[in-house]
């Protein structure tokens, strides 16, 4: 369980790592900077008009879910 990929930044889409140790943690998101405009965007509510996720990120999703979790959904 220790594979770590790079995922896309939600805010800017710039590939963003777990922080290594001794870094902020600001995972999933490149930089501290865009971890807060995420959090000033939930605290605006500007989340209920933001675009549906594309194929590619769902897919992306249930790609990290693993075999556990959509059978779970198959059900
Ligand atoms: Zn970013």
């Amino acid at each position: 369980m220790s594979m770590i990929r790079p995922r896309p930044c939600p805010i800017c889409r710039k590939n963003a790592l777990p922080a290594k140790a001794g870094e902020k943690d600001t995972f999933p998101f490149c930089s501290e900077r865009c971890r807060q405009i995420d959090l000033l965007r939930w605290s605006k509510g500007q989340y209920a008009i933001v675009e549906p996720l594309s194929q590619e990120q769902l897919e992306e999703m249930q790609d990290g879910a693993g075999p556990e979790a959509a059978a779970d959904e198959a059900e």
